[in-house]
């Protein structure tokens, strides 16, 4: 960390973003009595205005502060037992909610509470992708927090720069920007060591040191160390992290293309995309003919006449492996279900349809979700 990276090997950063996520801590949001800060809420919502305009994106926010808010709120002193801590995150929520209506005005804000099944359990992932789509569509602000009143110990992901992380992913975003208190990484923690110098950029987030610190404020989770992990996160699913500092100033500075913070490079999108796919544990498997495998091999997608027999009880977006003869070829995310398959197994794309009822995909697997292996290559196995 201590050799500054090559600058020719630092791409500059996009002119353009389609869409991304800011993660706000409750430091960001709040005064040192805890209360809500309505200046600095507001300068924010003016540096995302002003960064989406700048890059022609969509933001999704994913916010704390309800657990600080809340409290102060309920006039409760520290430290809270559990019950007292999921009443104040409810209350908190509500008035967050309300400040960020007004704040993100004329825009309409919607309010995505997550816990950690609605990311790990597929059929509520779909579903929270779908509520996280839908808004976008409609120009709404979705504002991300963890449902903190019910999702408690093990349900919890438990800090919202990891939540970011996996919200980032869930709307394949093209950056994460984690706004805080301490304006990106240091080579050592500056509160402790003054002269210690920030780092522009980290080509390579799995290769940092993770800090050992608390967090920046008693108010906030996470630290530097969780901000490090959502970066692990994002840059291995292809998303450049941003942490910068602080506040409404420093979004806007970013619109001008100015990082005041630390730059984590994310790995290629689409290596980091089938890296993960050839992670994934198969729910079934399909067999295909030689035309098939030809045709995958020329990076092409598969697509149902290549596809003689279909084994295993799956659905869409499941894993499955592609067999030629005896012999695992490639891994993929299907788009048809096991029972649907079987039924459109060998049929050129035109016929789907007319079996089906409906044509939702022309391919049982697109290229980009499929991970092709070479000859002695094997697949990972969980
Ligand atoms: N979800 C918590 C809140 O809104 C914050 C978690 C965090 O600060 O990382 O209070």
């Amino acid at each position: 960390m201590s050799t500054p990276p090559d600058p020719n090997r630092v791409p500059p950063l996009p002119e353009r973003w389609r869409r991304i996520v800011v993660k706000i801590g409750t430091s960001s949001l709040t005064d040192d009595h805890g209360r809500l800060h309505r200046p600095a809420m507001w300068a924010l919502a003016r540096g995302i205005e002003t960064l989406c305009a700048a890059k022609g994106c969509q933001a999704v926010i994913v916010s704390s502060g309800a657990g600080a808010i809340g409290r102060e709120r309920l006039g409760l002193s520290l430290p809270l037992t559990l019950p007292e801590k999921q009443a104040a995150a409810a209350v908190g929520q509500a008035l967050l909610m309300l400040e960020w209506d007004r704040a993100l005005a004329p825009r309409a804000v919607a309010q995505l509470l997550l816990s950690v099944a609605d990311v790990q359990d597929r059929e509520r992932y779909v579903n929270a992708k779908h509520a996280l789509e839908a808004t976008l569509r409609l120009g709404v602000v979705p504002v991300v927090n963890e449902n903190d009143s019910v999702a408690t110990a093990e349900l919890r992901v438990g800090d919202n720069d990891t939540l970011s992380a996996w919200t980032a992913y869930l709307v394949d975003a093209d950056a994460l920007v984690i706004v805080t208190d301490v304006a990106g990484l240091y080579e050592a923690d500056p509160r402790r060591s003054p002269g210690a110098r920030p780092v522009a950029v980290v080509l390579d987030a799995e290769s940092v040191v993770e800090p050992q610190d608390r967090p920046g404020t008693t108010r906030g989770t996470g630290g530097m160390a969780t901000k490090l992990r959502a970066a692990r996160i994002a840059t291995r699913a292809g998303i450049e992290t941003l942490v910068i500092g602080r506040g409404g100033s420093a979004l806007e500075a970013l619109a001008r293309g100015e990082v005041q913070g630390t730059r984590f490079l994310a790995k290629p999108r689409t290596a980091a995309r089938k890296a993960w796919i050839a992670e994934q544990a198969p729910r079934g498997r399909v067999a295909i003919d030689a035309g098939a495998r030809d045709a995958l091999a020329r990076g092409t997608s598969l697509l149902p006449s290549g596809v003689v027999a279909v084994d295993g009880d799956f659905e869409f977006g499941d894993a499955i492996d592609v067999v030629f003869e005896g012999a695992v070829v490639a891994r993929g995310l299907t788009n048809y279900g096991s029972d649907a398959l079987a039924r459109i197994r060998g049929l050129r794309t035109d016929r789907i349809a007319e079996v089906l009822g409906a044509k939702d995909f022309d391919e049982v697997i697109h290229r980009d979700n499929l991970k092709t292996l070479a000859r002695g290559d094997s697949m990972p196995t969980r």
